[in-house]
């Protein structure tokens, strides 16, 4: 096999793992994002002058939200929001088994540095039903 066919297929294979890593996720981060800027009087999806966007837009923070796992592309993000709005940058971070601490702890570490707020959530915010639904309509757990 020569080498160009296989970087092709470990990068297939790297895909995969991917697309699994995402699909472990009960709830899509919309629903998060959603049910804590409503319970934060924010603005969610806000426009930036130059089109990038906020997930949401409180009186005094620019906030980005992310799985766990992308706690590092987060930090970048709120940084940059908080810099176009002239706010407060916060990164929450999305906690949905106990062993995803330790990236919290990271963003924690960094937060001290560079001055920006960071806090995580866990599923208690989506207030879900009885069958573990939650009651954003477009998320993961209604289809
Ligand atoms: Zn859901």
């Amino acid at each position: 096999m020569d080498l160009l066919k296989k970087i092709f297929i470990f990068i297939l294979i790297l895909n995969s793992f991917i697309i699994k890593a995402n699909a472990q996720y009960k709830h899509s981060e919309k629903s998060y994002q959603y049910a804590w800027c409503a319970q934060n009087n924010g603005i969610a999806e806000y426009i930036n002058q130059d089109k990038t966007r906020i997930d949401c837009l409180t009186k005094t923070h620019a906030v980005e939200f992310d799985f766990a796992k992308k706690w590092a592309e987060s930090v970048g993000q709120a940084l940059y929001y908080g810099i176009m709005t002239g706010k407060k940058a916060k990164v929450v971070l999305i906690v949905e088994e106990a062993k995803e601490m330790m990236y919290l702890k990271r963003v924690e570490k960094l937060s001290k540095v560079y001055n920006f707020d960071v806090e995580f959530v866990t599923n208690a915010i989506l207030k879900l039903d009885k069958d573990g639904r939650c009651s954003y309509c477009k998320c993961k757990c209604k289809t």
